[in-house]
């Protein structure tokens, strides 16, 4: 049986780059970038003012001189018709260009008005192009501004937008199947008797995958009946991406590894020494498509779509960089299995480090109720001390 890393590195083998598409800036937010973004140009384009105030020739300052004449003022958006000469200045306005004549500007909370075509200047000291952000200090035209892969995040988006990429180039999302199994798993909307439990895991992956905008292009339940199971999986095969939950593991009901190998799904590896998740099946279809059957336990099924359906997109959107974050774990935590455990951990807002909190199993529904990611607990380690740093999974997706 795999360890933990070892079904890791077989899913990484199988990843392979996501078609790209373009799609419009208003519609790439969280998408990942595919191609990286270069300046059009200067940034800032010209010499630019980042304050209110006065711009000034240095020498005259530097002269003793502390009364100047304006000669203009500039505003966001125009130009100056003059240049300075010795003794005058320019009003200018935050995001206007400072002209060459200018090489210092002068906060307005650094001078007073001795009437409205003379200031003073009240700063001890003026250094040279203070308050002028300069031309190309940020990129100058041809830079990369952004890397590929780069998820759009509020921050890309904005340097999108700023350097006028209206189209941008973004790995296509593949299409995912959800395939829930097992006789007492009922919908929501319906009442269950006494021994069923309501199809929850359903929605807990339809959560995920909507975390990366993957399209969910079929959704279906399936009893555990061979014969049904075949015709459900049967047409879920042909999404790029096929989870099933439940039906995975030794019971005489688990019928799914079955008629995975009838409809030809070649197994990457079943079973992982891991806890929760240790039924999981990750198999490659006839047609390139990859499938991933989760335990039905509600905890397993969410960290197993954690440890190995998002390695997958991971790797196909082309990131080198580990997902695993290093946090400190302020709780004890004692292991007694030699297996890799992991566990829902929650932030505590004061020591900005993680607690984790004992459940019954990975039957729980409300085990990771409030977590922000998941902790991994190394199969060689029998205990965690308090304060510890462990890697974690953040619950967010990138
Ligand atoms: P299985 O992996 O099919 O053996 O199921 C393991 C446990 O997970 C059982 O107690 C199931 O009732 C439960 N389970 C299976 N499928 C779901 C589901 N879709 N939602 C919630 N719990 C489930
Ligand atoms: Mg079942």
């Amino acid at each position: 049986m795999l360890k933990y890393l070892e079904a890791v590195s077989k899913i990484r083998g199988l990843a392979s780059p996501f078609p790209v598409e373009t799609v419009p800036l208003t519609s790439a937010d969280n998408r990942v970038l595919a191609r990286p973004v270069f300046a059009d140009r200067d940034y800032p384009p010209f010499d630019r003012s980042a304050m209110d105030g006065i711009a000034i020739r240095l020498a005259d300052y530097q002269q003793g001189a502390r009364e100047f004449h304006i000669a203009e003022t500039i505003f966001a958006g125009s130009e100056a018709t003059v240049a300075l000469e010795e003794g005058t200045c320019y009003r200018i306005m935050t995001g206007a260009p400072c002209p060459p004549s200018a090489d210092a500007v002068v906060r307005n909370e650094d001078i007073t008005y001795i009437s409205s075509q003379q200031v003073r200047v009240q700063s001890e000291q003026v250094v040279p192009k203070q308050h002028i952000a300069q031309q190309g200090e940020d990129l100058t035209k041809g830079d990369r501004a952004l890397a590929a892969p780069c998820r759009c995040d509020v921050s890309a988006i904005g340097t999108l937008a700023a350097l006028g990429v209206n189209n941008v180039p973004v790995y296509a999302n593949p299409s995912v199947a959800i395939v829930t199994t097992g006789n007492e798993v009922v919908d929501i909307g319906r009442q269950p008797n006494r021994f069923q439990i309501r199809n929850s895991n359903q929605y807990l992956l339809r959560s995920l995958c909507c975390r990366w905008g993957l399209p969910i292009g079929l959704c279906q339940h399936a009893p555990d009946d061979p014969a049904i199971l075949r015709e459900t999986l049967g047409q879920a095969l042909d999404h790029h991406i096929t989870i099933i939950n439940g039906g995975v593991s030794a019971g005489d009901a688990d019928y799914v590894p079955q008629v995975l190998a009838d409809l030809g799904v070649e197994t990457l590896f079943h079973k992982v020494l891991i806890k929760p998740g240790k039924p999981i099946l990750v198999g490659t279809t006839p047609n390139g498509g990859i499938v991933f059957a989760l335990p039905g336990n509600p905890l397993s099924c969410l960290v197993t779509f954690k440890l190995f359906v998002e390695e997958y997109l991971w790797c196909c959107y082309g990131f080198a960089h580990t997902r695993l974050k290093k946090a400190q774990l302020l709780n004890y935590r004692p292991k007694k299995t030699s297996l890799d455990e992991f566990f829902p951990v929650f932030r505590e807002i004061h020591t900005d480090g993680y607690t984790w909190r004992p459940h019954h199993g990975s039957g729980d529904i409300t085990a990771a109720v409030g977590c922000d990611g998941i902790g991994w607990h190394p199969q060689n380690r029998r205990d965690i001390k308090a304060n510890e740093v462990i890697s974690i999974l953040s619950l967010s997706s990138f």
